[in-house]
């Protein structure tokens, strides 16, 4: 299967035509700026390669006007797999060149054991593969720290992981180039790519399920840091060891915002103030519910954890100026019970022009953004330049050996 070259012009083109095809040839050269002659060869060669297909004709003008062939990306040129590695589950599924999921798989996710939970992936991506295709390219979102460099997963704590090579294996296994990121910064890319190219560029995302976790966007652009670790609020201590409310947390330390907040932290501070429902297993769904049929108990409850979040909201606001914090993970099925606190405690806590513009709403992938995450990143992988992730740092990275030269490209 062809592979596109990322940054090449190649790509660009391409990227043009997934964006907005159906084009016209004259089109792309508007679009793109390149002569008419690059343009003849670059769309030949993407037909030939199987990448592009014509689709028909547009005429022009009223009355007989020139007529035109138009492009589009041949949808069934290539698949993707997209990959969520969460703590309790992952989750495969396989899409078309537009990145539209075709089939999709869940199993219990393996703990403790990288190579078994690789294992289970390739297994999963074969069962797929042999229904659908091969895959050209594979995204991996993984809930932990991914260094941008080398791609390795340097500590996943609701994995139970410690410097796994997670995309080199999974690459190696399925013989694809996979890139790896931290779930909550691919996230904040898949909604970024939800957007129209003129809507609002600085985002910053609050996710909070088991883990905890903030991805920024700031002028169209991932922030990733010196190794790719930016955003790793959940894990800022904000309780003393010896607070009351201090308790352990996942990643090992003590009083982490994750282990004030996070789904746990919301089960066991239910149970501490005795919410419960008769026969029902407790969990942040179950505790929204509550509030929702007028518990005062859970009410009280999610507005100490709105605050506490809109706390983290604030210091985002202040530190990058976003125009959209949105927030994601189990707690956002809470809605404006949650979010009205929040929206409050961030008014509260920050300067008003910092906040004159600001809006702070739920995800618009909702329960699907993990997967779209992995989705858009696999895109990326293959070619498809993907809004918010621009920058070459981002390119020669997390690929599997020998393949690093087909998708890194330059
Ligand atoms: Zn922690």
């Amino acid at each position: 299967m062809a592979q596109l070259k990322q940054g090449t012009t190649a790509a660009r083109v391409f990227g043009e035509i997934w964006h907005h095809g159906p084009l016209s040839r004259s089109e792309l050269v508007a679009l793109t700026g390149l002569t008419k002659s690059t343009v003849f060869q670059l769309t030949e060669d993407l037909q030939r390669d199987g990448l592009v297909v014509e689709t028909g004709l547009r005429t022009s003008g009223s009355q007989g006007g020139r007529r035109a062939t138009l492009l589009q990306a041949n949808p069934d040129a290539v698949r993707v797999v997209g990959v969520h590695l969460g703590g309790t589950r992952t989750s495969v599924a396989i899409t078309d060149t537009f990145g539209r999921v075709l089939d999709a798989r869940s199993r219990p996710t393996v703990r403790r054991r990288p190579d078994e939970s690789v294992a289970r992936v390739a297994e999963m991506i074969g069962e797929l593969s042999a229904e659908h295709g091969a895959p050209s390219a594979v995204g991996v979102a993984v809930p932990g720290l991914i260094d941008r460099d080398t791609g390795l997963c340097l500590v996943a704590p609701n994995l139970g992981w410690r410097d796994v090579p997670v995309a080199t294996l999974i690459g190696e296994a399925v013989q694809a180039p996979t890139i790896a990121l931290n779930t909550v910064q691919a996230m904040a890319v898949a909604e970024m790519a939800q957007l129209r190219p003129d809507e609002r560029m600085t985002l910053a995302m609050l996710y909070v399920g088991t883990g905890v976790g903030t991805a920024l966007i700031t002028d169209g652009n991932l922030l990733r840091g010196a190794r790719g670790l930016a955003g790793e609020l959940g894990h800022l201590q904000v309780r003393d060891p010896g607070d009351p409310e201090a308790v352990k947390c996942a990643c090992g330390r003590v009083g982490c915002l994750e282990s004030l907040v996070g789904a746990d932290a919301i089960v066991r501070r239910a149970t501490q103030r005795g919410i419960a429902a008769a026969g029902r297993r407790l969990t942040p769904e179950l505790v929204g519910e509550l509030a929702s049929d007028g518990d005062a108990a859970a009410r009280s409850l999610i507005q100490d954890i709105a605050v506490e979040m809109g706390e983290a909201a604030a210091a985002l606001v202040q530190l990058t100026n976003p125009d959209t914090v949105v927030v994601a993970g189990s707690v956002a099925s809470m809605g404006d019970m949650l979010l009205d606190p929040l929206r409050e405690t961030v008014v509260r806590r920050t300067q008003p022009e910092l906040r004159e513009s600001l809006d702070v709403r739920r995800s618009l992938l909702d329960n699907q953004g993990k997967l779209r995450g992995a989705i858009t990143l696999a895109l990326q992988a293959l070619g498809v330049p993907v809004r918010g992730l621009s920058g070459s740092a981002w390119r020669s990275q997390v690929l599997p050996v020998g393949e690093a030269a087909v998708a890194a490209g330059d």
